[in-house]
């Protein structure tokens, strides 16, 4: 007899990943296959996502799966209204997956199951109150106030990357200008760092061997770390400020200029207890961490 076990898939546009995880929250037998973008069929998306539970599995069966779907899912975590990386539209993805697996199934944001991975097993355990910032190609974030990880009345809070930072700025993808994310993120690093770094992991290398253009790269996007913080700060008044994505990984090289922002631009900044900045315990697993939390309070009811 195996101990229960559940199953996190975090489904991006580029790629699907898949885990064991126990009830500690420790992952086992990750499984990663591509998800075919958003012109592939749901049908190819949905088989990938059952080969992938498969592979994890092994023959045994799962007490419940979560999904992190990189698209806005609805309050009730039923639906993938819209994912602009995805085949999936306004489609009844828990129901659906629910019966073709015969377990139950939870499905939530891939940046609120990020927070979860966080809150359950990570830098955000007996925190009541708390942001996390998710640095990638753009922002994911999450809010904890009062205990409760919030979703807002449409299950959208936490959008923070689409915050003007910037009146008339940068161009986004999402229609509008000045948006955080421009400015704030693995893509606003490799634009501020210049063409000659191939990668992230690369400007942080460099960094620590304090090539002076890859460290103002990482001061400047520091900076606007610290400048968007400061302004969920003076809404939200938390205690920790989680900084979680691929670009997190660069630690210090980001928090020592975010710190020092968040202190210049936050409200009186000199005359109440800032939050502490932290980098999050998971990275690349947070999503299946965050989902296989979710799906054990599902089953655990
Ligand atoms: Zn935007």
């Amino acid at each position: 007899m195996t101990d229960p076990f559940w199953v996190g898939i975090d489904v991006g546009g580029t790629k699907v990943l898949a885990g064991r995880v126990d009830a500690a929250g420790r992952v086992a037998r990750v499984v990663r296959l591509p998800s075919g973008g958003p012109s592939a069929p749901v049908e190819l998306l949905e088989q990938t996502l059952t080969e992938a539970l498969a592979r994890v599995c092994a023959g045994a069966t799962p007490t419940g799966v979560g999904v992190a779907a990189a698209g806005l899912v609805d309050a009730v975590g039923e639906v993938v209204s819209f994912a602009p990386h995805l085949p999936w539209r306004d489609a009844d993805v828990r129901t659906r997956l629910s019966a073709r697996w015969g377990v139950p199934v939870a499905l939530e944001n891939d940046a609120t199951c990020a927070v979860w991975a966080e809150v359950e097993h990570g830098a955000l355990v007996g925190v009541s109150d708390a942001l996390m910032v998710a640095l990638g190609t753009g922002i994911g974030g999450g809010l904890v106030v009062g205990g409760h990880v919030v979703r807002g009345a449409g299950g959208m809070a936490g959008e923070f990357g689409h915050m003007q930072v910037v009146p008339d700025g940068r161009p986004c993808p999402c229609g509008l200008t000045g948006c955080w994310e421009r400015y704030c993120s693995g893509s606003a690093l490799a634009m501020a760092a210049g063409p000659r770094f191939g990668s992230g992991p690369a400007i942080t290398d460099a960094a620590r061997a304090d090539d002076e253009g890859a460290l103002a790269a990482f001061d400047e996007v520091g900076r606007w770390l610290g400048v968007g913080v400061a302004n969920l700060v003076a809404a939200v008044d938390p205690s920790v400020v989680v900084i979680g994505g691929g670009v997190s990984a660069a630690d210090d090289l980001l928090l020592v200029p975010a710190a020092r922002a968040l202190r210049t631009h936050l409200v009186a900044a000199a005359d109440r207890r800032l939050p502490e900045l932290v980098v999050a315990h998971h990275a690349e697993n947070a999503g299946v961490v965050g989902a296989a939390v979710l799906a054990r309070r599902l089953t655990q009811r």
